[in-house]
């Protein structure tokens, strides 16, 4: 089976994880710093915090913006499950805004009706999560603009777009959003097994997200509410979690990293080369706008049903019976049992429904061969 997505472990990488073995911290010792810093200088960001997952860094991020209780929550029904669910985490009301057909990331249009509505019904969000679908920028300018506007925050779920750029400058840098995530699954650009960081270029929420990764607990006497008992002495001052990276994962994505741009150009390449043979078939890539550099975590496809000969379904199956492992990125999250039983029902976001109805992942990843890429076009040109 070709997969819609994998990694690529190199000697290198192989190399400095068993380095991190043979040394004295496999967690908590010099690794995650050092990624820290080099995630962060390459985005251009001025704090990094890694965790032990986006899910995770995601979470932090709502606590450290002060999420909770009473709160709205706004993202793309077209995400993964956890760009919502962060917000479920802290108490908060989570909402959604439809799609823009073309670039499938939310429609800053609709967003600017809904926030125009809401501020006259006293529902305004406190935060936004807009999600770079398949690594393409959303629109951080506008929506910063309508930021300042109804006054709430920003946070990118970029878990598919570390080495992305919007406007020549690279997605991670918080130019327009209070903090990024990114997600380091095996599927995303780099891996390091699970993890996760956030970048901030603000150091009070910086700091807070670090207090919360590990359990609350603070070792500066600075942060502690009384002086200390002695030189063994710490404080958890507030509850948090146990969200670390490891050493061993650190020095995987430290390694990873420096392949960053080569996965990013070979991922482009390879999008290139499917867009050129798809042309001329009944399917419409994501679009992509000038100003945007996707990562191209992912190559959506949506079929133009009336045109295919087969059914959405059928087209689908036929992909996965000839080995090859199409995906669907994503179903909409409102219409998922658990938000359903939240108040979200079908006819809710009509642009989502209607790309669920169209959408088809194609494999993409590094080391896809086009062999393999020619296997995958002659098998969609005979489904649809
Ligand atoms: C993968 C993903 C996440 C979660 O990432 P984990 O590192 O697996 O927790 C969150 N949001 C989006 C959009 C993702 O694709």
């Amino acid at each position: 089976m070709i997969p819609y997505g994998r990694q690529q472990i190199s000697d290198a990488d192989i190399q400095a994880v068993v380095e991190v073995l043979k040394s004295d911290y496999l967690t908590q010792g010099p690794a995650v710093p050092a990624f820290e810093n080099a995630v962060a200088a390459y985005c251009g960001a001025g704090h990094a915090v890694a965790v032990n997952s986006a899910t995770s860094a995601l979470h932090l991020a709502c606590l450290a913006l002060g999420v909770r209780a009473g709160d709205f929550v706004w993202t793309s029904p077209i995400t993964f499950v956890a760009s919502a669910n962060c917000a479920l985490y802290c108490g908060a009301e989570v909402d959604f805004v439809d799609i823009d057909p073309s670039t499938c990331n939310i429609s800053v249009q609709a967003l600017a009706e809904k926030l125009h509505r809401a501020e006259q019904s006293g529902r305004l969000p406190k935060v936004v999560i807009p999600v770079h679908l398949c690594g393409l920028p959303c629109d951080m300018a506008e929506i910063h603009r309508l930021s300042k506007r109804y006054g709430f925050r920003i946070l990118e779920d970029a878990s598919h777009a570390i080495g992305g750029k919007y406007r020549d400058q690279p997605i991670g840098n918080c130019r327009y959003s209070d903090i990024s995530v990114f997600s380091f699954h095996p599927v995303k650009i780099i891996t390091t097994g699970e993890g996760g960081m956030a970048l901030t270029n603000d150091s009070l929420l910086a700091k807070r997200m670090t207090l919360l990764r590990s359990h609350g607990i603070t070792r500066e006497a600075a942060e502690m509410t009384h002086e200390a008992d002695g030189p063994w002495y710490y404080q958890q001052i507030e509850l948090g979690f146990n969200y670390r990276m490891t050493d061993l994962q650190a020095a995987l994505g430290l390694s990873q990293l420096k392949r960053l741009d080569a996965f990013v150009a070979r991922r482009h390449r390879l999008a290139g080369f499917y867009r050129q043979y798809l042309a001329g078939l009944p399917v419409v890539p994501q679009s992509q706008p000038d100003d945007c550099y996707s990562a191209f975590h992912l190559f959506v496809i949506r079929l133009q049903n009336s045109d295919c000969k087969m059914p959405h379904r059928e087209v689908f199956c036929r992909l996965r019976d000839a080995g090859i492992g199409v995906n669907l990125h994503y179903i909409p999250v409102h219409l998922q049992p658990y938000y359903r039983q939240r108040g979200f029902k079908p006819g809710d976001f009509p642009q989502a429904e209607r790309y669920y109805a169209e959408a088809l992942t194609l494999p993409l990843y590094p080391d896809l061969s086009e062999a393999q890429q020619l296997h995958v076009i002659a098998t969609l040109r005979a489904s649809v």
